[in-house]
């Protein structure tokens, strides 16, 4: 069966060096993946990118940088204690556990056939479609378990005093105990010093909103960016990066007076959508989802996802819509929940107008991982360069503020010194801070395709007229046109077209 994009995706990410499976030699862990040589720097462009663009391009927006684990009563106070969980279900058929809000939604009685066991060559069964109107992702049945909701933060414990031991030394009393009275203990027990890994960085920066606010004497309108890991035990994860436990986040709160929330609500959806085509996504490929009412999560006004069609695999063949970031107006929730929580205010005094008010929050809030993951996608082509001979060329299209490597520098032959020249200009672009790459093995064709397949956006070639008339020759990655520039001042060459491109 001929491989899909997706899985030739997969294979061009493990064997060039963008992701690999963590601990692969020992199996793999689930839904783990550590980025490889190329992969790091594709995805630090994308957050330096995010970073430029969102902090440092703009006077109203500062960043910040907080601990992963906060203190409790921050997820206390955001709800995330109570409420930050999955529906989760299991398959009695097939044994598999999902998300109920992800399953596939079939009609209530429809008729169904699916295999015992989910196995293949299992028993053809028969039944009908649940009153609740979907069925098991994998096996297709729908004999399931009740829906039960499953908490998604990671707990850890803080401090010296170890969880399991506590409950030892009180197993006596735990004995005694019974029902809810026990249920208590335990969780009192465990409470005594569970901290949690954060499930989003949002919350880093509604805490932090007064020390901001006073220390950069910021007002509103402005905002708090943060760049970093969170957590998430998921219960189902694919398709690559997309679905983690461990991610990054790039995550914006940006506040409002109330009243202009909508207006900020609207330009945050455009700019964000705009963000994406400025490097380079293809726009067919994007799309802005407005949350119905019964999506919206209590505490917000309005939510619209930036989508973009992934080539996963699924059912109906392949390509599928998913989430790239999403843009909320989370009005004043958060930081009067920590108000009250907390008991210090965090309204905003505005002077000259002797107003008082707890700022609105429009926060738009991107995956690092899902982001490059769909920059990869979106870059992968295959070029027919000559039908008759049936050459064809993967080259990975990126934007070259996003490209892993900016250059490969080669001599043409391995003599008469263009190694040494060579080496010299790809110093030379590494001493500007242009990532480069020196290849003097193989043919000279054979090297531009490598780059080609790894989104190498130029490379520069030492030849015979480098070392006569001091100019070498430019290759374009994307029309594969080749030019002579000077090779002198080849540093500011390079320099330009990147801030031009
Ligand atoms: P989903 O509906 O896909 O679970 P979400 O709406 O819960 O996502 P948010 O809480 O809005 O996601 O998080 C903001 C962004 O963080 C998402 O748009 C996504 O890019 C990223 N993100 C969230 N969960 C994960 C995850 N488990 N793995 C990778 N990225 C994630």
């Amino acid at each position: 069966m001929a491989e899909s994009t997706m899985q030739k995706i997969v294979s061009l990410a493990k064997r060039r060096g963008f992701i690999f499976q963590s601990s692969e030699i020992y199996g793999g862990l689930k839904a783990c993946y550590d980025y490889g040589p190329l992969g790091v720097e594709l995805k630090r462009n994308v957050k330096d990118a995010w970073w430029r663009d969102m902090v440092h391009r703009r006077s109203d927006i500062v960043g910040l940088d907080c601990s992963i684990i906060m203190h409790p009563n921050v997820w206390r106070a955001s709800g995330h204690l109570a409420g930050f969980s999955d529906p989760l279900v299991d398959c009695r058929n097939c044994k598999e556990r999902f998300r109920a809000d992800k399953a596939p939604r079939a009609v209530p009685g429809a008729a169904l056939t699916y295999r015992e066991g989910g196995r293949k060559d299992g028993k053809k069964l028969e039944g009908v479609v649940p009153d609740r109107g979907y069925v098991c992702p994998v096996c297709g049945a729908g004999d399931l378990s009740d829906e039960r909701q499953f908490n998604l933060m990671f707990r850890t414990s803080l401090g010296p005093v170890d969880p399991m031991q506590e409950i030892l030394n009180n197993m006596d009393e735990l004995h005694r105990l019974q029902g809810n009275e026990r249920k208590q203990k335990l969780a009192d027990i465990i409470g005594a010093s569970a901290v949690y890994l954060r499930p989003e960085t949002a919350q880093g920066m509604f805490v932090n909103f007064m020390n901001v606010l006073n220390s950069g004497r910021m007002k509103p309108p402005f905002g708090i960016a943060q760049v970093g890991k969170s957590y998430r035990n998921e219960i189902t994860t694919s398709n690559l990066t997309f679905r983690t436990c461990e991610f990054e986040q790039m995550e914006m709160e940006f506040f409002v007076e109330p009243g202009t929330d909508d207006e900020w609500y609207a330009y945050w959806s455009r700019e964000r959508f705009a963000w994406y085509t400025s490097l380079g996504m293809r726009p067919e490929r994007l799309r802005l989802r407005e949350h119905e009412q019964k999506e919206l999560a209590h505490y917000a006004k309005a939510c619209v996802d930036v989508e973009y069609f992934y080539p996963f695999e699924n059912p109906e063949g392949e390509g599928e819509w998913g989430e790239l970031e999403g843009i909320a107006n989370r009005t004043d929730y958060d930081l009067k929940k920590h108000s009250e929580h907390s008991g210090k205010d965090l309204s905003y005094f505005e002077t000259e107008t002797k107003k008082r008010f707890t700022p609105y929050v429009i926060e738009p809030a991107a995956g690092a991982d899902r982001a490059t993951l769909a920059f990869l996608c979106d870059a992968y082509d295959e070029e027919v360069v000559d039908k008759e001979k049936n050459d064809v060329r993967t080259v990975l299209r990126f934007h070259p503020r996003l490209a892993p490597v900016k250059v490969g520098v080669f001599p043409l032959v391995k003599k008469e010194g263009m190694p040494d020249r060579a080496r010299a200009i790809m110093d030379e672009l590494l001493g500007e801070g242009i990532n480069s790459f020196y290849d003097e093995s193989g043919a000279i064709g054979r090297r531009y395709r490598r780059m080609d397949e790894v989104g190498t956006p130029w490379c520069v070639t030492v030849d015979t007229e480098t070392l006569e008339q001091g100019t070498v020759t430019v290759r374009e990655r994307d029309s594969m046109a080749q030019s002579r520039v000077p090779a002198a001042g080849i540093g500011d060459y390079f320099r330009n077209r990147l801030k031009s491109s």
